[in-house]
């Protein structure tokens, strides 16, 4: 990360910060903000596709929380539609009409959604999903993907050894995401190059008895954005069904995001189970986990899932507004077209100056890759020199451009960017490039 501190002013950001430190770990509530003493940003407030931090310094946002304000930021009928939510009440230990309403909308818009049941992060929705898929069979052992991220719980805070890596020939060691998190888990799961069926085959075949499930993003949505190619992602499906296990797809990014039935539909293929969460309410705190009847009844012969804050109405009804409008609207297809146009922008910029790059994701959450062929495994993004980048994005937030400084997360849209905001994103992407070739 290299961010710039050269054309903003920070000084009232900065002047928080040293009071927030003294209060919270890093100044901050998750690590990903702390951007530095001097460089990390507070913000005062967004609208649509913009937010403005304490400093008074304006962004176009395509970080978007990660994703969740699809709509963009403070959206009126979201609000509203929360507000009205909020009125029913907050908790109440009981459920609400509203599951029902939102639960309709997921299994009309979500291929393989039998039934719904509701939390409130990501994290929750997928640990709860893979309870479900041991549960259901029996078996306590899964597999994931190199370069894939699943939450913050234990069991998927594992990553492939960046420093064990130069060796193309063995598969490098697989290490926990930082301390705290126990060695032991690390028998509980295979983890396999992303893309690689044959690889996730070896795998199957030797060990389909003790593993409950493969779990899977359809995009990399934290590696660049790489996408499955899609006969890889549809072996997995064949080889799940083959080997009789559980196929979970994480779609809590992509979900009501690349498409209206979310990456399954996009790649024409259907879970057993799925989770969702970030662009069902634009922003507010709530995901789902979906699937097949069978399993999904579980739920009640055996295997525990709950929480005080589950369903909670004020996110239910933002659920509701916001899924309305992704059904109705052509939200999705702007959101798609404006990635689309930025890309095509960004092209020509890096073209006429013999910049090697490639794009990967969907149009409305995509990477930036600065070598001609885009990245298809953690291991050949890891290994790729991504300065360039970061040292260009670092000019592109001091400029009011904020992407996401380190390129393992891609490019988010909403669709309240409009002709204005890439018209300034280009111009300004234009004039980053040049700062970073100097
Ligand atoms: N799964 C995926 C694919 C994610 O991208 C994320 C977060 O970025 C999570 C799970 C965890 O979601 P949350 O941060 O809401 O817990």
């Amino acid at each position: 990360m290299s961010i710039k501190v050269q054309r903003r002013k920070l000084d009232k950001s900065r002047a928080h910060f040293k009071e927030a430190v003294q209060h919270l770990p890093l100044g901050v509530s998750s690590n990903f903000r702390f951007w530095g003493e001097d460089e990390t940003v507070f913000v005062k407030h967004g609208k649509g596709a913009r937010l403005w931090d304490l400093d008074g310094n304006e962004y176009i946002d395509y970080r978007l929380g990660y994703g969740p304000a699809i709509l963009g930021h403070c959206h009126p009928e979201v609000d509203a539609a929360a507000r009205e939510g909020q009125s029913v009440g907050t908790v109440f230990a009981l459920g609400t009409e509203k599951e029902v309403t939102v639960a309709k909308l997921i299994k009309e818009m979500m291929p393989a959604a039998d039934l719904v049941r509701f939390s409130n992060s990501g994290t929750e929705a997928v640990m709860a999903a893979l309870r479900l898929a041991r549960g259901y069979t029996g078996k306590d052992n899964y597999v994931t993907f190199e370069g894939s991220y699943h939450g913050l719980f234990d069991a998927t805070m594992w990553t492939a050894d960046p420093e064990d890596m130069k060796d193309q020939s063995k598969d490098p060691k697989v290490i926990p995401y930082g301390q705290g998190i126990p060695q032991l888990v690390r028998n509980l799961f295979y983890q396999v190059p992303y893309n690689d069926a044959q690889r996730l085959e070896d795998v199957l075949k030797k060990h389909h008895d003790s593993i409950a499930a493969v779990l899977i993003e359809p995009i990399l949505g934290n590696c660049c954005g790489i996408p499955s190619k899609p006969e890889f992602i549809k072996a997995v499906r064949a080889l799940c069904t083959k080997y009789n296990v559980i196929m979970i797809v994480d779609e809590v990014k992509t979900g009501f995001r690349v498409g209206r039935g979310g990456a399954q539909a996009l790649y024409g293929i259907e879970a057993d189970i799925f989770t969702v969460a970030k662009a069902v309410a634009n922003g507010y705190p709530i995901s789902a986990i979906g699937g097949k009847e069978e399993i999904m009844r579980k739920y009640g012969k055996g295997v525990a899932h709950g929480g005080t804050y589950t369903a909670q109405a004020m996110s239910l009804a933002a659920a509701e507004k916001t899924l309305t409008i992704l059904r109705d609207t052509d939200a999705l297809e702007v959101i798609a077209n404006y990635g689309k146009a930025m890309q095509e922008g960004m092209h020509k910029v890096l073209t006429k100056r013999g910049i090697p790059h490639s794009f990967t994701g969907h149009h409305s959450m995509s990477g930036l890759f600065f070598s001609a062929e885009a990245p298809t495994t953690y291991r050949n993004w890891k290994l790729s020199d991504y300065t360039f980048y970061d040292t260009m994005a670092g000019y592109l937030i001091d400029m009011g451009v904020m992407c996401e400084p380190d390129s393992r997360e891609p490019w988010f849209i909403s669709s309240a960017h409009d002709q204005k905001c890439l018209d300034e994103t280009l111009q300004k992407f234009e004039e980053a490039v040049d700062l970073t070739l100097d």
